[in-house]
């Protein structure tokens, strides 16, 4: 979601003379898209801020700026702690960014506005720069309305928006013919999407005709609102890809009911396995938070059960981080920290096995890969991705960046798989 924003500020901005630079020393503006979902992110983000301190003094024209979820969470807070920098503005005020800078170079006073969480972003007229050249995102809804005790997202993003399909259409549409091949539509709960009275079932189904779109994914659905509708618009989709993004958060009920997450165990496995008949070749990864208030050893047991049970594709796992002004800050019973640690190894040494076993079942099967360009450390290998989302690397030979190839795979690891194209 920070990506995708972050591409439209760009936008923003390049509207007014400004282009995009990475380097620190000789920019005009810096600003700083933040995230404060857990304690880690929020800690980084002060560092960075303290470390840009020093191009200020070189450079005292340079124009600091801070916006996204921090910003809104701590506000003038933020300025107080860094007074090096020059506006803070809140996640439902981002269209006001272009207003925040030309005052600001006009006027150099520093200005604080957190003031509209639920504020309506205008964002038809923008033209994202976008990172990738492949694949895009395309935000379809603003803020959460769901509350799940221990997050912080529905009190810095405010309640939920929806943009109406016809600006998200023509965004898709605008966005393939500009040569990208695969579209990934965002929200924080895209399954209650209702922009313009529709389901999200139906704008996937509009957005899966977009002709020369070769790839449609989503991101993130909370298993409370996961359809017949929706499972079954991807099991007669074109280009809608295998695979659904679904944090279960916690593999027993009694953690489940204290996060407010209003499912059970049993359903959730229950939509497992209605999503696996429908569509069977489906791959599907979850978060998970260890180190909730209350959390026992029996809890934990459970949660490992569960996993095997499901066995994911892939997991991302945190360990619980205490968000003030959420209710789980004050539930009783929090975990130290070190049986946090303890336990976040143990799920994430026995997600990696399952990872790693999924990933067997690979070897030696041609896969569909949409490729996306180079691999870092190496230029001869390039690197893909397949409709299930799992990372392929391969030698590269003649085929270029968007194409769609046939990879056998050859070699397999937790993360990623190898092979050779066909
Ligand atoms: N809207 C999405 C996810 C938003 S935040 C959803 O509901 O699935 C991304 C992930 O961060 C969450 O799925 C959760 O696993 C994790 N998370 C949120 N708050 C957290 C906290 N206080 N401590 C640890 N992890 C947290
Ligand atoms: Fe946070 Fe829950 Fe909303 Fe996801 S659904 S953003 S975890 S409150």
């Amino acid at each position: 979601m920070n990506v995708a924003e972050s591409e439209r500020m760009a936008g923003q901005l390049q509207k007014i003379g400004y282009t995009l630079t990475e380097e620190f020393e000789t920019a005009d503006l810096i600003l700083f898209n933040t995230c404060c979902v857990r304690s880690t992110a929020e800690d980084k983000i002060y560092g960075k801020i303290g470390e840009i301190k020093k191009y200020k003094r070189q450079n005292p024209a340079l124009i600091i700026g801070v916006v996204g979820c921090l910003a809104q969470k701590d506000g003038e807070e933020l300025i107080k702690r860094s007074p090096h920098v020059d506006f803070v503005l809140g996640t439902g005020q981002r269209g006001e960014l272009v207003n925040v800078v030309e005052t600001f170079e006009f006027k150099r006073r520093q200005f604080v506005d957190v003031s509209n969480v639920s504020g309506i972003i205008n964002d038809e007229n923008i033209l994202p720069i976008r990172a990738g050249q492949v694949s895009a995102f395309v935000p379809i809804m603003y803020g959460c309305n769901n509350f799940c005790t221990y997050c912080i997202v529905p009190h810095v993003r405010g309640r939920e928006r929806s943009r109406l399909p016809e600006e998200i259409i023509n965004e898709v549409t605008e966005t393939v013919k500009d040569g990208f091949k695969e579209i990934t539509l965002l929200g924080q709960n895209v399954n209650s999407y209702d922009g313009g009275g529709k389901t999200f079932a139906e704008l996937l189904r509009e957005v899966d005709k977009i002709s020369g779109l070769k790839r449609l994914r989503f991101m993130t659905s909370h298993p409370k609102d996961l359809s017949d509708e929706l499972i079954n618009a991807m099991a007669c989709g074109e280009n809608i890809c295998e695979h659904i993004h679904l944090p279960v958060q916690y593999g027993e009920n009694t953690i489940l009911q204290k996060m407010n997450r209003v499912y059970t165990v049993e359903k959730y496995l229950a939509l497992v396995k209605k999503i696996r008949a429908a569509i069977p070749n489906i791959s599907l990864t979850t978060d998970l938070i260890v180190g909730f208030p209350g959390e026992t050893d029996e809890t934990f047991a459970e949660t490992l059960k569960f996993l095997e049970e499901v066995r994911f594709d892939m997991a991302f796992t945190f360990i619980y981080s205490k968000r003030s002004g959420t209710p789980a800050a004050n539930f009783p019973d929090q975990i130290d920290e070190e049986l946090k640690h303890k336990r976040l190894d143990e799920l994430m040494k026995l997600q990696n096995k399952i990872s790693l076993e999924k990933n067997l079942e690979l070897n030696g099967k041609v896969v569909e890969v949409l490729v996306e360009g180079a691999s870092k450390t190496d230029k001869n290998i390039y690197t893909g991705r397949t409709r299930q989302n799992k990372l392929v690397l391969f030698e590269h030979g003649t085929e270029k960046v968007g194409d769609i190839i046939d990879v056998k795979i050859n070699q397999v690891q937790t993360w990623l798989v190898k092979g050779a194209r066909v």
